[in-house]
Parts: C-alpha cells; sequence; structure tokens
C-alpha cells in the first residue's frame, strides 16, 4: 500500500499511470510522482515515524511503493552530526553535517535505489540496470544482489578502483563504457527502449528521485522538526538538490513542521560545473560541459534537473559554489581533521563550496546550516594519497622510533 496517485508532466501537468516512465509523451518533460496528501495527513503522525525503523523506510507514508514488499538492506537514518570545530574554522556558530558516507554501500545512492528497486520489482521486473558515475552502480549491484534480481550496469571506462570492485563484489555484470557519463547515460537511454530491464535512473527515474527526499525528512526531524535556514548540496543531476526540499515541503503540507524558508545552495566541481556557471551567469539556461575533475561521482556535464536546479537557485535565494580540484582535496582533509570523517571527493566539493560560500558572506554566521556529505572517502583513496603524510617507517626498536617520531616533530606535522 502506497499514497502515490500517479505520475505527473512537471511542464503540462499531464497525468499517467505509476508505471515504468520518466517522460511525458506529449511535451517529454519529466513525470513525478504525485500522492494524496490529505491520506497521509490523516496517517501521519510525528510519533508514528519516531516509532518506525531506524531506516528510511521510517517515511514509508511518502514513497511510492508498497513498504511492506521493499528490498532493504538498511539504507538511511543517517547521522546528523553538530560539526563544531567545522563551524568554528569557517566561521558558521549552527553547522551541522548529514552523514550519508555510513550507508550500506557507502554512499546516498542506497536511498534512491532501495526505491527505485522495491517499485520496479513490483512492477514484474526482474533485472536492474543503470548508467552511473560510481555509487549507483555499487548501490544497484547490491540491492539487486539481496533481492536475487540480475544487475547490469554502466559506467565510464576511467573509475577509481574502489568504485569498480565496489561494484563487482556483489556479482553484477558490470560494463565499462569508452566514454563519459554522459555518454554511458546515452547509450543506457538507447538501451531502455529495446530491452525490458529497469534502469533505475532512466525508466524508473521518478521512483528514484524520490528517495532523496528521505534526506529532507531525516533532517528535519533530526533538528526536532523543523527545517534547517540553509542547505549545502552537491549537484550532479541535480536530483538530489531539487529533491530534499520536496520532502521539507510535503512534511510541512502535511502538518509535520512549520513552513520552511530554507534557503538552498549547491556545490559544484569548476571541472564540471553547468549549473554554477549558468548561475554565477544569472542565466536560466545552463550549458553542458564536457568534465574534467577528479570528482568523479558529479561529473555530469549536462544534468537531467540543471534547470530546475536553477530555478531552485533562485526561488530560494541560494548560491551555488565551483572548486578547484585542489580545493576538493583540501575540503577532504578539512572535513577529516575537524570532525573524523572521511568523504569521497563529491564530500570534498560541498565541504570546499561551504567554505567558498561562507566566506563570501553567502551563508550567514547564525543560520541553521546543513552540509550533505553524500560518499564514503575509501572509494576515492586516490583523490588524496599523494596529499597526506606518508607513515613513518621503523624498525622494531625504540631507538627507531625516537629517531623517526623526533624528525617529524621537527617537521612541525606530527
Ligand atoms: C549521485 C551523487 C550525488 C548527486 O546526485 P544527483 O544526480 O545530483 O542527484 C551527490 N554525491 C554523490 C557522492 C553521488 O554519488
Ligand atoms: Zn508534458
Amino acid at each position: 500500500m502506497s499514497f502515490a496517485k500517479n505520475l505527473r508532466c512537471r511542464e503540462c501537468h499531464r497525468e499517467y499511470a505509476l508505471e515504468a516512465r520518466h517522460v511525458c509523451d506529449f511535451c517529454f518533460g519529466p513525470v513525478e510522482v504525485t500522492y494524496d496528501y490529505d491520506a497521509i495527513r490523516k496517517s501521519v503522525s510525528r510519533d508514528r515515524i519516531e516509532r518506525g525503523p531506524a531506516s528510511l523506510w521510517r517515511y514509508r507514508d511518502y514513497l511510492p511503493c508498497d513498504p511492506d514488499a521493499a528490498i532493504d538492506i538498511g539504507a538511511g537514518f543517517t547521522p546528523l552530526i553538530r560539526a563544531k570545530n567545522l563551524g568554528k574554522a569557517l566561521g558558521l556558530n549552527h553547522l551541522y553535517i548529514k552523514n550519508d558516507t555510513v550507508n550500506p554501500t557507502w554512499s546516498f545512492k542506497d536511498r534512491v535505489v532501495a526505491v527505485a528497486a522495491s517499485r520496479a520489482r513490483e512492477l514484474g521486473y526482474d533485472k536492474l540496470a543503470c548508467a552511473s558515475t560510481g555509487n549507483l552502480a555499487n548501490s544497484v549491484s547490491a540491492h539487486a544482489a539481496a533481492a536475487g534480481m540480475e544487475a547490469v550496469v554502466f559506467i565510464p571506462h576511467d573509475l577509481e578502483l574502489g568504485k569498480v570492485l565496489g561494484s563487482s563484489i556483489y556479482g553484477p555484470t558490470l560494463v565499462k563504457v569508452r566514454g563519459n557519463y554522459d555518454a554511458v547515460n546515452r547509450l543506457c537511454a538507447e538501451l531502455a527502449g529495446s530491452y525490458n530491464w529497469a534502469f533505475v535512473n532512466v525508466n524508473v527515474r521518478p521512483y528514484y528521485s524520490e528517495g532523496s527526499k528521505t534526506l529532507g525528512f531525516e533532517v528535519a526531524e533530526q533538528l526536532g522538526w523543523r527545517a534547517p535556514d540553509h542547505c549545502v548540496v552537491p549537484i550532479a543531476s541535480g536530483s538530489l538538490f531539487v529533491k530534499i526540499r520536496k520532502g521539507l515541503q510535503e512534511l510541512w503540507k502535511t502538518g509535520l513542521i512549520d513552513e520552511p524558508k530554507t534557503r538552498m545552495s549547491g556545490a559544484q566541481a569548476a571541472g564540471c560545473s553547468p549549473v554554477a556557471t549558468a548561475w554565477q551567469e544569472g542565466s536560466m539556461n545552463f550549458r553542458p560541459q564536457r568534465p574534467n575533475t577528479i570528482a568523479k561521482s558529479l561529473a555530469i556535464g549536462n544534468p537531467a534537473d540543471g534547470y530546475y536546479s536553477l530555478v531552485q537557485l533562485k526561488e530560494t535565494g541560494g548560491a551555488c559554489g565551483s572548486v578547484t580540484d585542489d580545493e576538493i582535496v583540501a575540503g577532504m582533509k578539512l572535513l577529516a581533521e575537524t570532525e573524523g570523517i572521511f568523504a569521497e571527493t563529491a564530500g570534498g566539493v560541498t565541504i570546499a563550496s561551504l567554505k567558498q560560500l561562507a566566506e563570501q558572506g553567502r551563508i550567514h554566521p547564525d543560520e541553521l546550516t546543513v552540509a550533505f556529505i553524500t560518499g564514503a572517502g575509501f572509494k576515492t583513496v586516490e583523490a588524496v594519497a599523494e596529499a597526506l603524510n606518508p607513515p613513518l617507517e621503523i624498525d622494531a626498536t625504540i631507538e627507531s622510533f625516537e629517531a623517526a617520531y623526533g624528525a617529524r616533530l621537527a617537521q612541525g606535522v606530527a
């Protein structure tokens, strides 16, 4: 049982059944799941959610699949951490980190896949597929394994080893495509036309993207049922960025929080910054880019929700950071050294953008600000390997230790 009603075109508002479809037949606009909010309002309460499972399924009433038949490997309900040390370093007095590195496959993609895979199985699919920048491949492979479904996942050929092995271990058919993500995505859109498979981010994308709302729900619940003043969110396709706000608004529509006035700010790598560039130029039309950045999980040059991301930046008074590869590495180190969280490159993009926006005065020191850390650092060790202090290597004697330790102290970096 779900309170989802239908799929509706975001442009012309035509409605469709809850099937495997991602665009409108009439105007080719994207379709989105709608719900019976009156019925949800009657069913939900803060108390009912708080008594639910410690996973995203505590928000079952807001999701477009039958929660009792869900594929559940424990995605969601990750820690919200009061980041006092990082806040002090950046001059932000009320900073929080939403730590989504601790999901079952170590990225926020477990949220979207949990929902998409569950809905796909309900619709009768036995094969899960995706076009991925890495993390999605990991999560689709894991969920398919747990559900006894077959997985066929497509990735760009040049991904980090951790992301490749992090898929292979679950036994999918892993396909490296000689091309960038935008080429992979184009190929999958063509394949979805002729193979009867559930491509989680193509033909069942409307269900996939609903999974991202749960980050908005969780943050509001964890703050004691209130929306943050400001969110800083990494943007790849822009879906996560847009859906966190949808989550906050649904809590308001169903009576669980006051009307959110949250400013939504984005984070992109300078080497793939179609949204940030358009925002800086004051344009609502982004130009697709050819990505060149170490933040491979965000390397989408032609973002599906790029336009809606720009609309949201404008509507909420947000800003969009754009940071270099060196700043990304520095951001990863800063987060680790201040808060003890090892994030992948996308986390470096978020922290470096947070720093940039704070320095530019675009984030007010007294705003309750949440930065979303979406993937774990062991997936992208290559990015920081060269930038870290090498370990001391010694013989197993006190003298050898003291010589090496003394030399390190003398450098002032112990
Ligand atoms: C996929 C991904 C995002 C954002 O994805 P959207 O396509 O914008 O929804 C952010 N961080 C990480 C680590 C990701 O893998
Ligand atoms: Zn339409």
